[in-house]
């Protein structure tokens, strides 16, 4: 699995992402998309939503305001208990999601030190030893609290044995919570940390110039609610049917309390949310479905079968409104952790906004000729968090002839340019004109770049490293020189198998439009030359 840092870098370095308002010193946990990012982020938007609403008869789609009544969020139940509980450092002052900080221990630098000695040689021969003399050096800068550190004798006491097996899990177990310690910081690995208290997630916002006499709101905290909202508006209006769906994309906002691991999770983020409503007792039916769908949609686009899973929640876990709830994971570097929920919210929120608002939210069965409160089967996924899936799992380094090869493997319709236009030789104005000349035809289908600053081996290497499916490169044979006529062919490289094929100018776009379809395979054996 590829480092994040490698991930974060590339993006950087490739204009995929860049830290907000970084000339500042950058804001904490919020990214700006650069060329390549909005390009590649919009192609996951735009697929999921032509999978998930254009290309079926029982969904439409919406666009709602990111503000909205402050009596939705009374209503949804958000105001009240959308918090997370926190907990602080006395020392350096962090704070952390109290239900996370075991992850974040783990995580930390200081527990990460301590645990690769604790696997070293050194530990190995002689554990006690190794540890204290960790205590006394590394640990003394990294966790100037950890108990070896003070070397406290409670805690020895029970570690006496230190050839068990189970040594090293105690160990783990004591270091997350140390009996004497309680907690200690993962970013100091000094402070005590303080006991769990709720946080609200919600980011207020004032409408109106005003404050003293402004409505008081809150930014979206999902997109949810701008269609449970709707449901009258768009039954009417649209005169679905059960069962039927409505899909939206944008903005919401939470002000998480541990935002980090890259866009994984950030304050301000975009979902991509369906609100499935479906007639109650064909629910749980519909939610396998749903779940089926969206797991196969991720791998439909390049996702490893071995990197994604389904876990089903404990009943403990779930939200108040929920009858059942599956999480699609991912394993980021950092580990497994939520890419989607797919959640059965039963008729919760349809209720709660009739009774809030006085408006009756219902469906006129024909069939009984009777009023029904729908069931809704959500699939909420996040627009960054699968861009940043798509990303992590493209992502291939490489040995070609002695050189690394760094590779975006991106399913053709994510990758953010799809075709490079390159003139082998920048002198030759023919050559010149028939690559700009080219490359204008295929813009028309496709985004394609003309690039020339480099050479061609250059050139088709940076094409690599941002997951361009294709190169088509333009030559002397192409135009023709004075010792031969212009064969009127380009060459066409594949960016995974790194193949070559010729062909004529003419058939261009008909060959292209078969190679975004999957089928390099079959072409190539038609117009094979040589390999890169
Ligand atoms: P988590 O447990 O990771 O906080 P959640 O269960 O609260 O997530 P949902 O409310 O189910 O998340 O939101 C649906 C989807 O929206 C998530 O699966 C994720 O893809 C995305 N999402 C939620 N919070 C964030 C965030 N802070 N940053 C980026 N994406 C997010």
């Amino acid at each position: 699995m590829v480092d994040m840092d490698k991930i974060v870098s590339l993006c950087k370095r490739r204009g995929f992402l860049f830290q907000s308002s970084e000339i500042y010193g950058g804001l904490g946990s919020a990214w700006d998309y650069g060329p390549l990012g909005v390009e590649f982020k919009n192609n996951v938007k735009h697929l999921w939503w032509r999978d998930n609403v254009q290309l079926r008869d029982d969904m439409v789609g919406l666009d709602a305001a990111i503000t909205m009544h402050p009596r939705v969020w009374e209503a949804s139940g958000h105001v009240a208990s959308f918090s997370d509980p926190f907990t602080g450092c006395g020392d350096c002052g962090r704070h952390y999601r109290a239900d996370q900080i075991v992850d974040a221990i783990w995580n930390s630098r200081w527990f990460r030190a301590f645990n690769k000695m604790l696997e070293g040689p050194a530990a190995k021969k002689d554990a006690w030893k190794a540890i204290e003399n960790w205590a006394q050096s590394e640990g003394k800068k990294l966790a100037p609290n950890f108990p070896h550190v003070s070397v406290d004798d409670d805690i020895r006491l029970p570690l006496e044995g230190a050839d068990d097996p189970k040594f090293l899990q105690l160990l783990r177990a004591l270091s997350e919570n140390s009996n004497s310690m309680g907690f200690l910081c993962p970013n100091c690995g000094s402070g005590k940390l303080s006991p769990p208290k709720p946080a609200s997630l919600m980011l207020e916002t004032f409408l109106g110039p005003v404050q003293e006499t402004a409505t008081k709101t809150y930014l979206r905290p999902e997109t949810a609610q701008g269609i449970f909202v709707n449901f009258d508006n768009v039954l009417q209006s649209m005169r679905k049917k059960l069962p039927f769906g409505i899909a939206q994309v944008g903005k919401a906002f939470r002000n998480e309390i541990t935002p980090g691991n890259f866009t994984f999770r950030t304050r301000e983020f975009e979902q991509m949310e369906i609100e499935f409503f479906v007639m109650p007792g064909t629910d749980e039916d519909w939610h396998r479905k749903w779940v089926d769908q969206r797991f196969a949609w991720y791998q439909q686009y390049g996702i490893r079968q071995e990197n994604i899973r389904k876990r089903v929640h404990e009943p403990d876990e779930l939200a108040h409104y929920a009858k059942g709830c599956v999480d699609i994971e991912y394993l980021f570097p950092m580990g497994w952790s939520e890419l989607e929920g797919i959640a059965n919210r039963t008729d919760y929120d349809l209720k709660q906004h009739s009774q809030h608002s006085g408006r009756a939210l219902e469906y006129f069965d024909e069939e009984t000729k009777q009023k029904v409160v729908p069931y809704v089967i959500e699939p909420s996924a996040g627009a960054d968090r699968s861009a940043l899936a798509f990303l992590v799992d493209a992502y291939r380094e490489e040995e070609v002839r002695g050189e690394k090869r760094v590779v975006l493997n991106f399913h053709p319709e994510l990758a953010p340019i799809k075709i490079a236009v390159l003139p082998l030789l920048k002198k030759n104005s023919a050559i010149v004109e028939t690559a700009q000349r080219l490359c204008g035809d295929l813009r028309k289908r496709w985004h394609a770049v003309y690039d020339d600053t480099a050479s061609i081996g250059r050139l088709y290497r940076r094409q690599d490293e941002v997951g361009t499916p294709f190169c088509v490169t333009v030559d002397v044979q192409t135009v023709g020189d004075e010792k031969s006529p212009a064969d009127e062919k380009v060459t066409i490289r594949d960016r995974n198998t790194m193949g070559q094929i010729r062909v004529p100018m003419s058939e261009l776009s008909a060959v292209m439009d078969k190679l975004m379809a999957g089928q390099w395979g079959e072409i190539y054996r038609e117009h094979a030359i040589n390999k890169d």
